[in-house]
Formats: C-alpha cells, sequence, structure tokens
C-alpha cells in the first residue's frame, strides 16, 4: 500500500466507511485442512457453521458481490471461501468489473484447479495462493491441493504464495528458508507472503507456536527477508508479530475490514477468523504490517494509532450525523455490527 491509498483509506474512515471488505463468496471448499478457521463451530459466533449458511451462485452471486461493494465502496476486497475457484465462472465476471470500478481486488485460493487464464491481464487483481509448508506436510494437510498441481495450475500466471507458519514448520532447523528458497525460484512467484498460525482462545493444537516458537519464526524472517527479495514483509510487520494487539479493539485490520459470510449478509466477527481469535497469539500478517504503521510516530510525537483512534471517532460522527439526517448508512444493519468505522469499538 503506498502513500496514495494510505490517504485515500484514511479519507475513507472520516467518512465513515470501510476501507477492506473481505467476503466469503461460498460455503464449499473440497480441502479438509487442519486448523481451518473458516469450518470452525464458532467461526459464526456458534450455531451455525459456514457450511450451513445458504449461499449463491450464478449471477445472483455476481449481483450479491458488487451490490456489496458499491453499497461500502471500499478501496480493498478479498474474494475467500470456503474455495472461490468453486465459483470461478462468477469470478470470470465479477473480477473485471470489480477492475473496472478501480478496485483493488485479492482472490484468497488453494489453487485447486487451474486459474483461469484470462485473469491475467485483469488490473488490479492479487491471486494469493495458500501454501502450508513443503510438499510433505502441504499435501497431507492440503489434498487434493498438491505442490504438484498448484505447480500446474499457476503457470503463466504470476501469484503470491501465502504460508500459514505452523508449530510443525519451527521445528526442523532451516524449515523457513527452504521454503522461501523453492517459491522464491518459481517465475509464477510474484512475491512470498508469512503468516504466523491464529489459534482460538483456549485452543491447544499441533499448530499453535508456542513464545519460543514464534521468537525464533520472527528472528528467521527477519534474516531471510535480507536474503530473499520475494520475501515481502516490512521488516517492522516482522517485528510487529512479536508483540500482537491484546484485542480486537487495538487491531488496527479489523477494524478497518468488514467480513460477510457467504449468505453475503451475516457478519464474521471480531475479523476474518471469526468466533474467539487469541490476539495476544495473533500472527495475521495484515493485522502486523497494520500494527506496524500504528507504532510509528507522527513527528517522532504522536503515535499513528492515536491519530487513527481519532479518525475513527470522527467517522463514526459522520455515521450518527447520516442517520439522524434520515440518509443510508453504508451497509445492511447485520453487517454493519461488524468490525469498521461504523463501529469504533467493535463487539467480540
Ligand atoms: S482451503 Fe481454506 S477454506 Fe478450504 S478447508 Fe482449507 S483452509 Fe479451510
Ligand atoms: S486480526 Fe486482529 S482481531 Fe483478528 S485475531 Fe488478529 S489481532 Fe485479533
Amino acid at each position: 500500500m503506498g502513500p496514495r491509498h494510505v490517504v485515500s483509506a484514511w479519507g475513507k474512515i472520516l467518512l465513515g466507511r470501510t476501507p477492506t471488505l473481505s467476503i466469503e463468496i461460498t460455503r464449499e471448499c473440497p480441502l479438509r485442512c487442519p486448523g481451518c478457521y473458516a469450518y470452525g463451530d464458532e467461526h459464526l459466533g456458534g450455531g451455525v457453521t459456514l457450511r450451513d449458511v445458504s449461499d449463491f451462485r450464478g449471477q445472483a452471486l455476481v449481483d450479491g458481490i458488487l451490490s456489496l461493494v458499491d453499497r461500502h465502496r471500499p478501496l480493498h476486497v478479498s474474494l475467500v471461501g470456503g474455495e472461490p475457484l468453486v465459483r470461478f465462472r462468477e469470478l470470470d465476471r465479477v473480477l473485471p468489473l470489480l477492475a473496472a470500478r478501480g478496485v483493488h481486488t485479492q482472490v484468497v485460493t488453494s489453487a485447486v484447479r487451474p486459474l483461469p487464464l484470462g485473469w491475467r491481464d485483469i488490473p488490479r487483481l492479487n491471486i494469493s495462493v495458500s501454501v502450508d509448508g513443503l510438499p510433505a506436510e502441504h499435501d497431507v494437510r492440503r489434498a487434493p491441493a498438491t505442490y504438484d498441481r498448484i505447480l500446474k495450475h499457476i503457470e503463466g500466471h504470476t501469484v503470491t504464495i501465502h504460508c500459514t507458519v505452523t508449530r510443525q514448520q519451527v521445528q526442523r532447523d532451516g524449515y523457513l528458508a527452504e521454503f522461501i528458497d523453492f517459491w522464491s525460484a518459481r517465475p509464477s512467484v510474484k512475491r512470498i507472503w508469512m503468516s504466523l498460525y491464529t489459534p482460538q482462545v483456549g485452543e491447544e493444537s499441533a499448530e499453535r507456536l508456542r513464545h519460543a516458537d514464534r521468537d525464533r519464526a520472527v528472528a528467521e524472517l527477519l534474516t531471510l527477508r535480507r536474503r530473499y527479495p520475494k520475501l515481502d514483509i516490512p521488516e517492522s510487520a516482522i517485528r510487529a508479530y512479536a508483540r500482537p494487539p491484546e484485542n480486537p479493539e487495538s487491531c488496527i485490520f479489523a477494524r478497518v475490514t468488514k467480513t460477510v459470510s457467504a449468505d453475503l449478509t451475516s457478519a464474521v466477527t471480531p475479523c476474518q477468523f471469526g468466533g474467539r481469535p487469541d490476539c495476544a497469539s495473533c500472527g495475521c500478517m495484515a493485522s502486523a504490517a497494520l500494527a506496524a504503521v500504528g507504532h510509528h510516530r507522527l513527528l517522532g510525537l504522536v503515535p499513528v494509532s492515536a491519530v487513527f483512534d481519532a479518525s475513527l471517532r470522527v467517522g463514526a460522527a459522520v455515521n450518527r450525523l447520516r442517520r439522524l439526517q434520515g440518509a443510508s448508512v453504508p451497509g445492511r444493519p447485520e453487517v454493519d455490527r461488524a468490525v469498521g468505522p461504523v463501529s469504533p469499538a467493535p463487539e467480540t
């Protein structure tokens, strides 16, 4: 995100709008990844899981996505799932329309099926392929989206590889280096992003990093980013992994992002993970990157996070004024209960 985007995002916040929108465009996924938060029992607050919601397809899905985007007017949209490629025909139609609206769009996929070649020419589109470690681990966790298939399916594209570092990956010396080395050498890969596994509160899983694992991952990533230019994470963001936000209210990313589930109505709160994510163990790269911006001090004095808080309050006041004047506030009521500028103190 360049300075122009920061200024645009700030303008949106002051107007009470949401700079970032994330849409779970389908409830379907052919994978069954261990630790998948999207299909967790608490992802949508309990009672209903992503597999239970009614989702859309065909023109209804295309229209639904555009309607959300037109209502919230975000700068950036993430299309996630489930597996978004299950709806590749609908994406074929909607991606050029989002680009024409000037929106930056990201499709987050396992690349379980070929990426349509026509997507190569769509401006402002980023395809982020999730890869969970080296083949020995990934192919077990993410079958049928195995390494062989991913390499075949991304041919002719330039994609982002996104890895979520789990405890298993930091147990072996040199694991992260081997991973980054492998993907750096692929011409189809323009950059590599590394998040850390984010557990739910109270979760005791094999994926969850202990404090020592996190420290080790941070130290390795700081070294590797100097060696591999495609490892595209600012040093300040890597350092921010060492001190994640304490709760959703102090997470800038959660507060500037609305996440909507596959019924295109229900809000996923407090962030894309849903449920009760353990913020103190958060490893979300977007959250870390924005936390790093928040730690920065303007003129060496005022933390950006303080300016940001004040801006959110202004945005909330603008929305209250709109309500008083009877003007429509962007978003359906259900979605507006999500975190974001409409509500300066996000629900958890
Ligand atoms: S591909 Fe994504 S949505 Fe599907 S099971 Fe894996 S983590 Fe969950
Ligand atoms: S993204 Fe923000 S709200 Fe979500 S777990 Fe991380 S710190 Fe918490």
